[in-house]
């Protein structure tokens, strides 16, 4: 029989954790599999922590890392699957969008296909703004037409992933993790499983403007070169731009039919334009350089303060 993990991390969830280990519980106790949940607390301000500890000490099935402060998300996800030694884990959200009581039917899904990655496809979101909605369809888009992966459309890191996928993402040494990416590009068999995503029970979301646009731009940057390759063109457009630009005023000059001397609309215009090219293009290559930067210098992803019942 394979053993089973769900990975759920959380930071400040103290509004759901309760409602998430009962719904999660109540399922596992329906499969036949050894189980075991890995809550990974992000750094949490709130009960979370407490929470938590509550629950591993009457559950041993329960394992907790805590973090020494918030890493993200994606960190979270990360050390779930490093601390994991099950066959199979799945990974899903504490608020409970991702539904648990779906895990049944993946896993059948997951065994009639002998997949290595089932992955969940939203057919429809609930209780997300429409801006929410839209961006993240235009990210999606975006990240597929721009990288050298195809992404399966609408996927979040909901996901059931087996002990091959594991082993071969423990090996990934770079710090920012875009996982639903890192996963589809491990490889193997992966086939999708289409559901609806539901509202989030309490609380509210973790993921601010600000974090989602550095979720997204991450994601674009790790995994494209193509922004690169844009700042390049735009680059020789501006040449071309410049050398007609150049034709015309030395033939205008030549034979008169452009009053070069009043020439201060053309001027400014050329330097704000080359000048906004050069910014451009300079800002795109100090940003993979940054890129650089964070990934040499090597630091850990996370840093762990405490473990429950991992028994090491
Ligand atoms: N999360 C986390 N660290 C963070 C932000 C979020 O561990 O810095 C967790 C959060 O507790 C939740 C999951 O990641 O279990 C997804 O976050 P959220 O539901 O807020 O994102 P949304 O579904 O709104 O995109
Ligand atoms: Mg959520």
């Amino acid at each position: 029989m394979k053993k089973l993990a769900l990975i759920i991390p959380c930071y400040n969830e103290e509004m759901v954790i309760a409602e998430a280990y009962r719904r999660t519980k109540a399922v596992l106790d329906t499969i036949q599999n050894p189980t075991e949940i890995i809550f990974i607390n992000d750094g949490s301000r709130d009960k979370t922590r407490e929470l938590l500890e509550e629950i591993a000490k009457k559950d041993a099935e329960v394992k907790v890392i805590h973090f020494s402060r918030n890493f993200g998300h994606q960190p979270a996800v990360t050390a779930g699957i490093h601390h994991c030694d099950a066959d199979l884990a799945i990974i899903l959200d504490a608020d409970m969008q991702d539904p648990p009581e779906l895990i049944p039917d993946i896993l059948a899904l997951q065994e009639q296909e002998e997949a290595n990655v089932v992955y969940c496809v939203r057919k429809s979101r609930a209780g997300e703004s429409r801006f929410k909605l839209l961006t993240a369809k235009m990210f999606y888009r975006t990240m597929n037409s721009m990288s050298e992966v195809d992404f399966p459309l609408d996927t979040g890191d909901f996901r059931l992933i087996d002990r091959k996928v594991m082993d071969e993402f423990d090996r990934l040494k770079e710090k920012g993790k875009y996982i639903r990416g890192l996963i589809s590009w491990v490889g193997f068999k992966q086939v999708p499983f289409y559901y609806e995503r539901e509202a989030r029970i309490a609380g509210e979301t973790k993921y601010p403007l600000s974090k989602m646009f550095s979720f997204a731009s991450n994601a674009l940057l790790y995994f494209s070169k193509r922004p690169l390759k844009l700042a390049l063109g735009l680059g020789f457009v501006a040449v071309v731009v410049g050398i007609i630009l150049a034709v015309w005023f030395t033939l205008g000059k030549i034979y008169g039919f452009s009053n070069a001397e009043s020439g201060w609309t053309s001027i400014m215009f050329t330097i704000i334009f080359f000048g906004g090219v050069q910014l451009i293009t300079v800002g795109v290559l100090g940003t993979y350089i940054g890129i650089l930067f964070d990934e040499i210098k090597a630091r850990p992803e996370y840093i762990v303060d405490e473990k429950r019942n991992f028994n090491e």
